[in-house]
């Protein structure tokens, strides 16, 4: 089977979140296990070219874009961390600092660019006689794929037959634009509906995905139940019900080439289950990052995470006097927004003793937090999959995260199921909660054999993508099935 694999990012090529990672790792895992699986994403200004060297991959590709024309050029990277992907390239586009905007905001194009990086990638697929067998896309930057390969795409041989599958990793961001923008994509008005690619009067990418992909899946199970309701389904519940039974949850693998704390080299030492003695240096190695010297006995709380409302620092801010007050110390390593980098900043200046704030996205720090932490919070708003809280299972830093999304598939509250528990959890997105949740931790953190035994749970528990990459190919299968193509479907093309 010949799979595409289209996202905005993906590593080791480019990435800012855990898009990257699980399609990057999606990548790799579905090749171990004899899927043909390429990746396409934009050619940024960051990709290292001296890492990846890129060699032309076919003709250059022109682009209708309203009334004008853009062009592109397609080239490829061969096997990169045993990923093969191809990067669109256009410079005006995509040669900029940021993938998606800057801190004052998104930049103002945005509709265009992933406008032409789609149709870019169906011009390519089309003039070059590439035929996959599925093109399955990701997030609202590659949704308007699927609604290409049914509009005006419909009839061309490379992608008439390939099933489509458009995966959620994020409903809060759906591509929406205003409708003087639908021209630009080359679909016609009649799309312009609400039961096509209309949202109260503006244009909204991420449905050309929900609409017309044959399999549509989010990044866990609990996920793909909450986006049907109101709370969780940012106004897009109504179209997720309607096609629930299309609609699947598989949860994201971890690429444990990268996040292993027995073969971690941007850890100060490296530890296993059997043998913990490796996390107390990266604890020390930890508070040292932070500005701490001297022993420290009072846990260690870390958080990681994109500075937004969606990831819970405005609960953090508010019982930030709380904590600071407990015998804790808490590191946090954050970058985003301006309002939560000026409240965060402000937790660690007004409580230095206590709370050390880094305003940063560094990969070697993120590694050393998931290492040296004894508890890693994450009190989300929502969360479709969430990674770190499964990395620090891994790494035996004890969860304690809100009851949503893949949290709530991943995480075993201890109190609750003394027996299976791997850390804590609270419902409701209230501070009481969390610090409800904080003390039970802290509590079980002083009781020193329980705590062993909810760090050796957690450890033990294994999200190797190989079983998730199975899944996957399973919905591969129902899409190919919808195109009327036998399971396995090897393309007519070859
Ligand atoms: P999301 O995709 O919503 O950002 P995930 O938990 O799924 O959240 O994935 C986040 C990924 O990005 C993890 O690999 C995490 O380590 C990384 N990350 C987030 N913020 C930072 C940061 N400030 N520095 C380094 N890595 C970060």
């Amino acid at each position: 089977m010949r799979v595409l694999i289209a996202s905005s990012e993906i590593v080791p090529f480019a990435k800012t979140g855990g898009l990257a990672d699980v399609t990057g790792a999606l990548a790799k895992a579905l090749r171990r296990i004899g899927v043909e699986a390429d990746c396409v994403l934009p050619l940024y200004r960051s990709v290292d070219r001296s890492r990846f060297p890129l060699t032309p991959a076919g003709a250059s590709v022109r682009v209708p874009l309203g009334h004008r024309e853009e062009t592109g050029t397609i080239e490829e990277s061969d096997g990169a961390n045993g990923v093969r992907a191809f990067l669109v390239r256009n410079d005006r586009y995509f040669d900029r600092e940021f993938f998606y905007g800057t801190k004052e905001g998104e930049y103002a194009d945005n509709c265009e660019r992933f406008t032409f990086f789609c149709r870019a990638v169906m011009e390519w697929l089309v003039r070059t006689r590439r035929s996959y067998d599925v093109l399955h896309c990701n997030d609202w930057q590659t949704a308007l794929i699927p609604a290409y390969a049914r509009t005006l795409y419909s009839q061309e041989e490379a992608v008439r037959n390939a099933g489509t599958v458009f995966t959620i990793h994020n409903l809060g961001y759906q591509g929406l634009f205003w409708n003087h923008d639908l021209p630009l994509t080359g679909l016609g008005w009649e799309l312009f509906t609400p039961q096509g690619l209309e949202f109260y009067g503006k244009l909204n990418l991420m449905k050309g995905g929900l609409v017309f992909a044959d399999v549509l899946s989010t990044v866990s199970p609990t996920y793909s139940r909450e986006i049907q309701t109101p709370e969780y389904g940012h106004g897009l519940e109504g179209v997720l019900y309607e096609r629930r039974g299309d609609l699947y949850g598989i949860i994201n693998g971890i690429d444990y080439e990268e996040w292993d704390p027995g073969t971690d080299r941007l850890i100060a030492a490296t530890y296993s289950r059997e043998d913990l003695s490796g996390k107390k240096t990266c604890r020390a190695d930890l508070l040292a990052e932070f500005g701490w010297s001297g022993p420290v006995d009072e846990p260690v709380i870390g958080m990681v995470g994109r500075l937004t409302a969606q990831k819970g620092f405005d609960l953090i801010a508010e019982i930030g006097e709380w904590l600071a007050g407990q015998r804790v110390r808490v590191v946090l390593l954050g970058f985003g927004e301006r309002s939560y980098e000026t409240s965060m900043s402000e937790l660690g200046r007004r409580y230095p003793d206590r709370i050390s704030v880094r305003l940063a996205y560094d990969n070697r720090l993120a590694h050393k937090v998931e290492a040296g932490a004894d508890i890693f919070v994450m009190p989300s708003r929502y969360e479709p999959c969430g990674l770190n809280q499964i990395y620090s299972l891994k790494y035996g830093t004890v969860p304690l995260v809100r009851d949503t999304g893949g949290l709530a598939d991943t995480v075993v509250d201890a109190d609750a199921d003394p027996e299976r528990g791997t850390g804590f959890k609270f419902k409701g997105y209230e501070a009481s909660e969390l610090k409800g949740a904080v003390s039970r931790a802290l509590a079980a953190y002083a009781d020193r054999s329980r705590w062993e035994g909810i760090v050796r749970r957690g450890m033990e528990k294994d999200f190797s993508w190989e079983p998730s990459a199975r899944e996957y190919v399973a919905l591969y299968q129902k899409a190919l099935q919808k195109r009327g193509r036998p399971k396995g479907g090897s393309s007519p093309q070859g």
